[in-house]
């Protein structure tokens, strides 16, 4: 299977004779062993099997396994959310006295994990505009830094990153590029083709894409030699005691230890599992992936052109707008186009924003995006109602700003519903 189309459709299960053409839902907490050492090989990861889903189930390995092929890595896992995900794939190699370099321009909830929760375990980061000189990317690296993270397309900012000169960095630095690809999917880029060598998701957006079930998952491209950086790996590197002297590195290789260590310690000790209805429920949005980001992409481009030429609008950010500051670079790793969340500002601030958002009779109301409904937010009498205009502006959000995710909807629709909310 080669084509990314079919992959939505059909990778990571393959029914046998006579099986149930659609993924089970195997809900089931525990499995059953005829003896007791059929069991104990799995404890002892001699052997690959199910035997408690706080850890795995078949379930969920099928639809990691899809998300995987999308991604063109060699290992997936599915997370019980989108923040999981980024927590198990950083803690999986970052430990109390590590380091971190992170895009500044990432998603709130990402923020505050790598920033105050991640700080309190002792773990420290420094935080580097994805616009950065190539000195202050320098700068920006310790002896004890163990990665590199970043966000394809940001939310909500819609800065796009640099993947290639990222990893770049990170790989002259002896350490990984960690990626989170929500935004764009692997429909539209694919990190891991461009350096990238963990890749992760809130799979609660366009993979899901109905609002439906919250959900992240975590790639392994397979490709980092952890043991090639051994001394900065030891959880990878070095024989892991609850597991009977273990090294994932070596019995795993560099296909399999990233996502075996995080499934055998991380998911066992924290347990934040997708459960395997969501993860029915996530199979069937990327059944159709393919089919819809494509129009999120056409919808989110001519909501983009129109209000561009809106008197009333200040600006509009959609990296895909040739007059955005990002464009080429978007164009370099999203040529299809990267996804159909927008943002703009209305002119009059805070007030003309309140009465824009009262008159919209299509677009809802809604703190989420990449859904197959669109919906608006205004950060200012919203998420962020707390901060007064100044604040807001240094934030860079100013108080009339509105953040649009575009659906899939008719396009004329949603610009009939903008023009009519937009009239005095
Ligand atoms: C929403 C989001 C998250 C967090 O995902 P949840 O599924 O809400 O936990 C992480 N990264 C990005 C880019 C997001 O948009």
């Amino acid at each position: 299977m080669t084509k990314i189309n079919t992959k939505c459709v059909q990778a990571g299960y393959t029914p046998g004779n006579g099986e149930p053409r659609q993924i089970p839902i195997i809900q089931s907490t525990t499995f059953k062993y005829d003896t007791s050492e059929d069991m104990g090989k799995l404890f002892d990861l001699e052997a690959s099997g199910y035997f408690y889903t706080r850890l795995q189930n078949p379930t969920n390995d099928h639809v990691a396994a899809k998300i995987a092929a999308l991604e063109g890595g060699t290992a997936g896992m599915l997370t019980s959310s989108g923040q999981a995900a980024n927590f198990f794939a950083l803690f999986n190699i970052c430990s109390c006295g590590d380091h971190i370099v992170s895009s500044s321009s990432i998603y709130g909830g990402t923020f505050n994990l790598i920033s105050v929760t991640m700080a309190k375990m002792g773990i420290e980061a420094t935080f580097v505009s994805p616009d950065c000189s190539d000195e202050e990317l320098e700068a920006a690296f310790r002896e004890n830094t163990k990665c590199v993270f970043g966000e394809t397309i940001a939310n909500p900012a819609l800065t796009v990153f640099d993947i290639e000169r990222f990893a770049e960095a990170a790989h002259r630095h002896g350490v990984p590029l960690i990626v989170d690809n929500t935004f764009p999917t692997p429909v539209n880029c694919r990190p891991i083709e461009w350096g990238a060598d963990i890749v992760t998701h809130s799979t609660t957006k366009y993979m899901d894409g109905h609002g439906t079930a919250v959900g992240g998952a975590i790639v392994d491209s397979g490709k980092f030699d952890w043991m090639a950086h051994a001394d900065k790996f030891p959880g990878l590197c070095t024989p892991d005691d609850s597991y009977h002297g273990i090294t994932y590195a070596e019995k795993f290789g560099k296909e399999g230890a990233f996502i075996t260590k995080a499934t055998a310690q991380l998911m066992r000790d924290f347990g934040s599992i997708q459960s395997p209805q969501n993860a029915f429920y996530l199979n069937l949005g990327l059944e159709s992936l393919h089919v819809r980001m494509p129009r999120h992409v056409e919808n989110g481009k001519a909501v983009a052109e129109f209000l561009e030429s809106h008197p009333k609008v200040e600006y509009v950010n959609y990296p895909h707008l040739p007059s955005n500051k990002y464009y080429e670079t978007a164009m370099k790793y999203m040529p299809e186009g990267g996804c159909g969340v927008v943002s703009f500002e209305i002119r009059g601030g805070r007030k003309a924003a309140e009465a824009f958002m009262k008159k919209l009779k299509l677009c809802a109301i809604e703190t989420h995006v990449a859904d197959a409904r669109t919906c608006v937010l205004n950060p200012a009498t919203s998420t962020h109602r707390q901060m007064n205009d100044e604040q807001l502006k240094a934030a860079g959000v100013p108080a009339g700003m509105v953040r649009m995710s575009c659906g899939l909807e008719d396009k004329e629709d949603l610009i009939e519903d903008l023009r009519q909310a937009l009239e005095d």
